[in-house]
């Protein structure tokens, strides 16, 4: 009896010893303002389970900041990169100014890889959080300096051009700093072109940036810059090739932006562009035993609604929308009524009245009024322009991932993350604040 006793407590030791250690590399997929309402929302339009749907564990996030029970991108992020709350706009500092080591820093501190993709310029606030330690998230500048010189990111993809370069070299830098000289001095790959990525192979440090701003939207994107998966596919073929465990965090960074517009389509499309992301994300851990993926919103934006009234929301007329009301409203004026009117039918394949028009026309903001013009006649309702306090799903897959359920709070994941790896996050506060400019 004593004999079995102690076999089946050695079997359990060894079953949890073996659970912790196969979290290897993980990979976090964050939704920029993506709430269930967007989730849910594209999946009906598509008429199908996002890949994310699919997790076998799923668990719910509060967002709110340190000063607000609506959080801003900047400490939202702080809080998924750091463990610690923080006040709106702060970037990997605490509300006192001291700054917190990122998981990054941690990680990258016990010989892991790290990569940020996004499709936004990579020194906004949610992938600056990662690395960056400054008061004000639109000190963009400083934060793309802090980027290079701290080397804690080996692989990063995105937008932002102009920020690492000085003006007389067609960026917007006025300190005169060249970025792209320092970060190939520090033995990072620049590259500039999807046909430049596609030719990367097991390179030790990356530099990828698309564009001089955000890329351009999911709906619209073509050329030379990449789809949000295209970069994730590069970026796992590139960590993988080596022995060394990775993080790598994905974001969808402009689902946020088109919420802010209450874009329907918009956010359709940039929803649709993450979750490709993801599956690639999840076919790749897929095939292992040792990749968590963890997908989740840093908040939720636009308080979007599945129904504005009636018992009803029309997925099916949603279903014909076949543009942004930012490319909409740039081509199309509410000042030539009939050949607005005729648009309107064109891309969306609906009728409005002269009086919707007019509405339009003499709205302070065009693009929001539009916007909200188009979702009630689909009966989808928006209860703002900003932020929600709304917690967040998040969906998780891989070794570990049964930890990410129950009500949370945003600070728990990267805390669990860290425990799952076998590391702490009572790690000393980094001593004396990043010097800022
Ligand atoms: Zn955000």
């Amino acid at each position: 009896m004593l004999k079995k006793l102690l076999l089946v407590s050695l079997l359990l030791v060894l079953l949890t010893f073996s659970s912790l250690a196969q979290v290897r590399n993980v990979i976090l997929c964050i939704g920029d303002g993506m709430g269930l309402p967007h989730v849910h929302l594209t999946a009906l339009i598509e008429g199908r389970n996002l890949s994310f749907m699919n997790t076998p564990y799923v668990g719910l996030v509060k967002t709110h900041s340190y000063d607000s029970w609506v959080t801003d991108s900047a400490a939202a992020g702080t809080a998924l990169a750091t463990g610690f709350k923080t006040t709106n706009v702060m970037i990997g500092m605490l509300p006192d100014g001291r700054s917190v080591p990122t998981i990054f820093e941690i990680l990258k501190q016990y010989g892991y890889r790290t990569a940020i993709v996004v499709t936004c310029r990579v020194t906004h606030a949610t992938p600056a959080a990662f690395y960056a330690h400054v008061d004000d998230r639109n000190k963009e500048f400083e934060i793309a300096k802090q980027l290079i010189e701290s080397e804690t990111v080996d692989i990063v993809m995105g937008g932002g051009m102009a920020y690492f370069l000085p003006k007389d070299k067609g960026g917007k830098r006025e300190d005169g700093l060249d970025l792209i000289e320092l970060a190939k001095k520090k033995g990072y790959t620049v590259i500039t072109k999807k046909s430049e990525m596609k030719e990367l192979k097991d390179t030790e440090k990356v530099l990828a940036l698309f564009a001089a701003d955000h890329l351009t939207p999911a709906s619209t994107r073509s050329g030379e810059q990449p789809m949000l998966y295209e970069m994730v596919e590069k970026v796992l073929e590139i960590l993988s090739s080596r022995d060394e465990p990775f993080i790598i965090m994905i974001e969808g960074s402009q689902i946020d932006w088109e919420a802010h517009d209450n874009d329907i389509y918009g956010v359709w499309k940039e929803m649709v562009e993450f979750d490709k992301a993801v599956e690639a994300a999840l076919k790749f851990a897929l095939k292992r035993t040792d990749t968590l993926v963890l997908v989740t919103g840093d908040h939720e934006t636009g308080g979007l609604s599945l129904s504005s009234g009636d018992y009803r929301v029309d997925v099916e007329k949603i279903r014909k929308f076949r543009a942004t009301t930012d490319w909409f409203l740039s081509r199309f004026s509410p000042a030539k009524p009939d050949e607005f009117k005729r648009a309107v039918k064109e891309y969306y394949d609906l009728d409005i009245t002269d009086q919707e028009v007019e509405r339009v026309k003499n709205a302070k903001n065009q693009k929001i009024e539009f916007g909200r013009l188009l979702g009630e006649k689909v009966n989808v309702g928006w209860a703002t322009t900003t932020h929600t306090g709304e917690p967040v799903p998040i969906f998780a897959f891989g070794p570990g991932a049964e930890q990410f359920t129950g009500y949370l709070d945003n600070t728990d994941i990267p805390r669990i993350v860290m425990k799952l790896l076998g590391y702490s996050l009572q790690y000393p506060l980094l001593k004396e604040p990043v010097p800022v400019k």
